[in-house]
């Protein structure tokens, strides 16, 4: 058998086809598709507004340049995560602030966020690690007491439920973000997306879109010079997504539930073959939370790089989620310290994440646990 990744696209004949069609309509880009994208993506999280974008780095940049972040700001996110969830506080002249993690989820703990408050903090950015939501409504308590703006990076955890509610619905945030990138739940290849109930934040993320700029006649500054006028009122990005990026991202969409089934049931296998292996912890998932299992990532005790190596040379494309981000050497550079985070440093030190995607066969499954036993026992 051949390499096994540790994550992958599934893309049908039928998304293939509504591309095909996508390409041959009058649009390639700000057509119809990205508006209907949208609002069924926003339906299905049960929000009331979403704005797509190029990516989901860009979709992060754009809720942290609306929530107001600015230099001199301190905005507390997780080390344990990519660098896009650090890196849009930088975007916007802000200092990301790390707090340790929670050691059964992975996710940031409330009581470090408590402790990392100064009168500098602006907002917080909760990433719901391998689709495990974050403990919202804590988050949400400390938020409020201190005047916080909350940015769900949700790109892990499309599909996910926390207390009866979709992530993404916003019942305890300001913005949710959706990264559709190739290994995420549901694809357009590159491509991102802010939920938000706040049509103040809408409005200015659809701006912030392209370049800045409204047509609105309602809202230009200065008076309106005919049908050709249109106003950049702040700096914004190019960060539009294409129309046949968009028909993707519908056709993906209806899909999503068959996709996160077959997730939950290869983590099921999983954990019931791994149980009895002594030398490694699995990973969790807590009452009253639905996770979307994003990755499932396992903690080895002893000798992760040695596991890793055999796991690889046995065809077992493997991976680390992730680096802590102050350990990146721009991070270095900025002046954050090692030991910063000793929770997140220590499993860091331990994890592997092993092969887990709803085009998973069973045969891919069985070998994964086959050569785990061999490796790992
Ligand atoms: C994938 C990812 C991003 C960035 O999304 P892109 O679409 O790749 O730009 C941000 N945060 C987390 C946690 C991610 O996994």
């Amino acid at each position: 058998m051949k390499y096994i990744p540790y994550a992958k696209q599934w893309i049908l004949d039928d998304d293939v086809d509504i591309v095909a069609d996508s390409l041959r309509s009058d649009y390639l880009t700000q057509g119809s598709k990205v508006l209907e994208f949208e609002n069924k993506t926003a339906r299905y999280c049960g929000t009331k507004y979403a704005v797509a974008m190029s990516s989901g780095t860009a979709a992060l940049h754009a809720a942290a340049f609306v929530a107001g972040i600015k230099h001199g700001d301190e905005v507390i996110t997780s080390p344990i995560t990519f660098v896009a969830s650090a890196n849009c506080v930088l975007y916007c002249g802000g200092k990301p602030v790390f707090a340790d993690i929670e050691e059964d989820t992975i996710n940031i703990d409330p009581n470090e966020i408590t402790k990392k408050i100064t009168t500098k903090t602006k907002a917080i950015i909760p990433v719901h690690f391998a689709g495990h939501p974050c403990d919202l409504e804590e988050i949400h308590d400390i938020a409020k007491k201190h005047n916080l703006i909350i940015i769900e990076d949700a790109c892990h955890a499309l599909g996910a439920e926390y207390n009866d509610s979709k992530i993404g619905a916003c019942k305890y945030s300001d913005m949710t973000v959706l990264s559709f990138h190739a290994v995420k739940h549901i694809t357009t290849g590159e491509g991102g997306m802010i939920l938000t109930n706040n049509e103040n934040y809408y409005k200015r993320l659809l701006m912030f879109r392209t370049h800045g700029i409204t047509r609105d006649p309602n809202k230009i500054i200065n008076s309106d010079e005919g049908d050709w006028y249109y106003e950049m009122q702040f700096l914004g990005f190019n960060y539009r997504i294409t129309d046949f990026q968009c028909a993707l991202g519908i056709s993906q969409l209806k899909k999503l539930g068959q996709f996160i089934e077959r997730r939950r049931e290869i983590v099921k296998k999983y954990n019931e073959e791994f149980d009895g292996l002594e030398d490694i912890i699995l990973p969790v998932e807590k009452q009253d939370v639905k996770s979307s299992w994003h990755l499932y990532y396992i903690r080895v005790k002893r000798d992760r790089k040695a596991i890793f190596k055999k796991l690889r040379e046995e065809g077992i494309g493997v991976n680390v989620h992730y680096i802590p981000v102050y350990y990146q050497p721009y991070y270095k550079n900025l002046g954050y310290k090692d030991h910063l985070c000793p929770k997140a440093e220590d499993y860091y030190d331990r994890t592997i994440t092993l092969p887990l995607y709803p085009k998973m066969t069973d045969n891919a499954v069985d070998k994964v646990i086959e050569i785990m036993r061999k490796v790992v026992a």
